[in-house]
């Protein structure tokens, strides 16, 4: 009989959890006091936490539990990246139905702790709520060891970037809710990416809610317009496959890719090609930013625009 959360409570499964998370160095206080307390690095903090709940972001039985797990971190992990950072510790606020098999749980964890530890990153602490349905919170602080790449920084002229592939992620959603049997692909890690990319980039965010949305945040941040030519854009082979000639309009607006997007002067050009052999993943060039209105473009060959039906995911709005 698969054992309940009910059956081993919330300071049961927390004190068999605890001997189990990795704990460096810079940890004074790790889980299991009223706060963990860490020495603070040189450099600006970052501070960034994400959700995944059940029945929004996931559906039971979409992926196993340390691939869960493995997603929450990573989700985190990939806005540090975006702001040029690197991961330090990591806070895990779990909200679970009490008769939910423990095994999903630990698994869960499994995920966590596994991606941390590839990462150097301490899990210093959390929390475990009874709720009518799972959803897991995690929390990263990083460090930004030079000035944080933020979404303001786009200037007319730049060049737009992406790493590896989009529309990857939303093409495997787009089959589960069909009903397929098919596996998301992992979120990609682009810390090393990030790194090289940084010390170039005027602008960077990561692409979680689609492409052309989140374009569009680095244009109302900086106060320009941008234009992404639809051949230049690097569409993962799975959507290509799904989607045909949709595969573009909807790799730019599907999101889950968490891809770095980023904004650099033209003459970086020949630095970025030299250092794109580094990045674990491909780096395509695929639009410009100009002057203007904050608006985002999909241009074919010809320069025509493009007619999207959506921009992006949106929590709020329908689909
Ligand atoms: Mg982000």
């Amino acid at each position: 009989v698969a054992r309940r959360l009910r059956d081993v409570g919330e300071h049961g499964w927390i004190a068999r959890l605890l001997g189990t998370v990795p704990r460096g160095p810079r940890v004074v206080v790790g889980p299991g006091d009223d706060a963990a307390a860490i020495r603070p690095p040189r450099g600006a903090l970052l501070l960034t936490t994400d959700t995944l709940v059940e029945g929004s972001h996931f559906q039971a039985g979409w992926e196993p539990p340390a691939r869960l797990g493995r997603r929450a971190f990573r989700i985190n992990l990939s806005d540090v990246a975006a702001m040029g950072g690197r991961p330090l510790a990591a806070l895990v606020a779990i909200e679970a139905p009490p008769d939910l098999p423990v095994a999903i749980l630990d698994g869960l964890m499994r995920g966590v702790i596994a991606d941390a530890r590839t990462h150097g990153v301490d899990v210093v602490g959390g929390n475990l709520a009874a709720a009518p349905r799972l959803a897991v919170t995690l929390t990263l602080v990083g460090v930004a060891s030079r000035r944080p790449v933020t979404r303001t920084g786009a200037r007319p002229g730049d060049d737009v970037w992406v790493t590896g592939t989009v529309g990857g992620g939303g093409a495997a959603v787009r089959a589960l809710l069909a009903g397929h049997r098919t596996r998301r692909p992992p979120v990609p890690v682009r810390l090393e990416a990030s790194r090289l990319l940084a010390p170039v980039a005027h602008a960077m965010i990561d692409v979680s809610d689609g492409l052309m949305q989140d374009l569009g945040h680095i244009c109302r941040a900086s106060g320009v317009a941008a234009a992404v030519d639809a051949g230049r854009v690097p569409v993962a082979a799975a959507c290509r496959r799904a989607l045909g000639v949709e595969a573009v309009p909807f790799a730019v607006t599907a999101g889950e890719d968490y891809e770095l997007l980023l904004t650099a002067s033209p003459r970086q050009r020949a630095r970025l090609e030299r250092i794109a052999p580094r990045l674990g993943c491909a780096l395509s060039r695929i639009g410009r930013i100009e002057a203007g209105r904050p608006a985002v473009r999909l241009l074919d060959a010809g320069g025509r625009v493009l007619p999207l039906r959506r921009a992006g995911f949106d929590h709020f709005r329908r689909r």
